[in-house]
C-alpha cells in the first residue's frame, strides 16, 4: 500500500527506514508566485529535502499559465518553464507532487468569487447569492464560499481538462481535489440539486473526479472534513460536517487518500479513517505541541493496528495557510511572527519530532 504514494517514494534510498515507520512526510502551502520561485527552489532543497520531506501538495488554483483555458488563468501566473524548475528540483530529492486545484467548494473568498465562477458564472450553485461589497461571517446568506453545482452537464468538460493539464506539467500520478469546507451543496435554489441527499451528491463528485484521474493512473487526495459528523463528534461545522455530506465517508472509492486536518487538538480521526478503509494522513497547521502529538498518534497507530489497517495511516502533512512568499519571509526572519503557535514553529516542531524516528 505504500506503493498508493508513488514509486519515487519507495525508491528514496536516503530515508528507507523513515519510509517503514512514516510512508508520507507531507508539505502543503500555495504554490509561489513567480518572483518567489527561486527562493522557494531554495527552500526544497535547504530545508525540505534535508528534512525528508518526501511529499509537496502545493495549491496551485489558477496561478499557472493554462493553455487549455488561458482565460481561466490569473494575470500573475507560473509559466509551464517556472513550473519544471519545480518538477527538477523534486525530482532530484525524490520528493512527490500534488498539485491542487480547489473543486466544488472555495469557488470564492471573502467578496470576491474565483476564476471559475467569473468565467463560467453559470456553474454557479447559488446564483442568487450575490458577492457583498464588504464580506462578513457570519451573514445572512450563509456564504462562507461558493461552490460549483456538480450537476451543471459542462463544469466537469473545463475542470477535467484542467486537472489532466495541471497534472501532466507537474509529471504527477497524484492529484488534490480540495472540497473542503463545501457549506453549498444540494441548495433549494438550484434546479438539479434541489431535494437531491448532499452525502450523495458529495459523494457522486468524488467519485466522478476519481474515476476520471484513475483513467490516467492517478490517484485522488482530498481534504477530510466534509465526511465527519461534525454535531456528534463536537468538532463543528468546518473540521466537520454540519450540513448531512458526512454519510459519504461510506460511499466513495476506498482508495481516495484523506487529508485530516485538526489545528486545535491532536484528534483522533486517522483511526476513523482507516476503520472505514480509506488512506489517512494527518495535517497539523501551526501549534506545535499538537504536531508532535500528531506525529507519536500516528507511529502508534501504524503499530498497534491490524494489518489490514496499519497501511492506512500514511503519514503527516504540515499545512501552511499563506502565501508561500509570506511564509518564507516568516522562515528566513524578515517578518515577525508573535507567540509560539505559527506554522513556521509548527514546521520545524514536526520535522524535529520525525527526523528522530530517523536515528
Ligand atoms: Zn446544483
Amino acid at each position: 500500500m505504500v506503493c498508493l504514494t508513488g514509486s519515487s517514494i519507495a525508491q528514496n534510498r536516503y530515508s528507507e527506514k523513515l519510509d517503514t515507520v512514516l510512508p508520507v512526510r507531507g508539505f502543503c502551502i500555495s504554490a509561489p508566485q513567480p518572483a518567489v520561485l527561486p527562493e522557494f527552489i531554495k527552500f526544497i532543497s535547504e530545508e525540505l529535502a534535508t528534512r525528508k520531506v518526501n511529499v509537496l501538495i502545493l495549491r496551485v488554483d489558477y496561478n499557472y499559465q493554462y493553455k487549455s483555458h488561458p482565460e481561466l488563468s490569473d494575470s500573475i501566473a507560473l509559466s509551464e518553464k517556472d513550473v519544471k524548475k519545480l518538477v527538477d528540483v523534486c525530482r532530484k530529492y525524490n520528493i512527490k507532487i500534488i498539485p491542487q486545484v480547489n473543486l466544488l467548494g472555495h469557488q470564492s473568498w471573502a467578496g470576491t468569487v474565483g476564476n471559475l465562477l467569473r468565467v463560467f458564472p453559470e456553474f454557479d450553485e447559488t446564483p442568487n447569492v450575490k458577492m457583498p461589497e464588504k464580506y462578513v461571517w457570519p451573514n445572512a446568506d450563509g456564504l462562507y464560499c461558493k461552490s460549483y453545482c456538480p450537476l451543471h452537464p459542462d463544469v466537469h468538460d473545463v475542470v477535467f481538462t484542467l486537472i489532466d493539464e495541471i497534472c501532466d506539467v507537474f509529471e504527477t500520478d497524484a492529484f488534490h481535489a480540495g472540497m473542503d469546507e463545501v457549506f453549498y451543496i444540494g441548495q433549494k435554489e438550484c434546479p438539479r440539486c434541489s431535494g437531491r441527499d448532499p452525502s450523495e451528491l458529495f459523494a457522486g463528485e468524488v467519485r466522478t473526479i476519481r474515476d476520471h484521474l484513475a483513467g490516467d493512473g492517478r490517484k485522488l487526495w482530498i481534504w477530510g472534513d466534509r465526511l465527519i459528523d461534525g454535531k456528534t463528534t463536537g468538532l463543528g461545522e468546518w473540521e466537520a460536517s454540519y450540513n448531512n455530506t458526512f454519510r459519504a465517508v461510506d460511499m466513495i472509492p476506498r482508495d481516495v487518500v484523506i487529508c485530516d486536518w485538526h489545528y486545535e487538538r491532536p484528534d483522533q480521526t486517522p483511526v476513523y479513517f482507516a476503520m472505514k478503509g480509506l488512506n489517512v494522513v494527518t495535517c497539523p497547521w501551526r501549534m506545535p505541541d499538537n504536531a508532535v502529538l500528531q506525529v507519536q498518534d500516528m507511529i502508534k497507530f501504524r503499530e498497534h493496528s491490524t494489518q489490514e489497517m496499519k497501511e492506512r495511516f500514511l503519514g503527516i502533512v504540515q499545512t501552511v495557510w499563506s502565501g508561500a512568499g509570506q511564509f518564507l519571509d516568516s522562515f528566513y526572519g524578515r517578518r515577525k511572527e508573535e507567540g509560539k503557535n505559527t506554522p513556521v514553529n509548527c514546521f520545524k516542531a514536526l520535522y524535529g519530532e520525525i527526523m528522530k524516528l530517523d536515528k
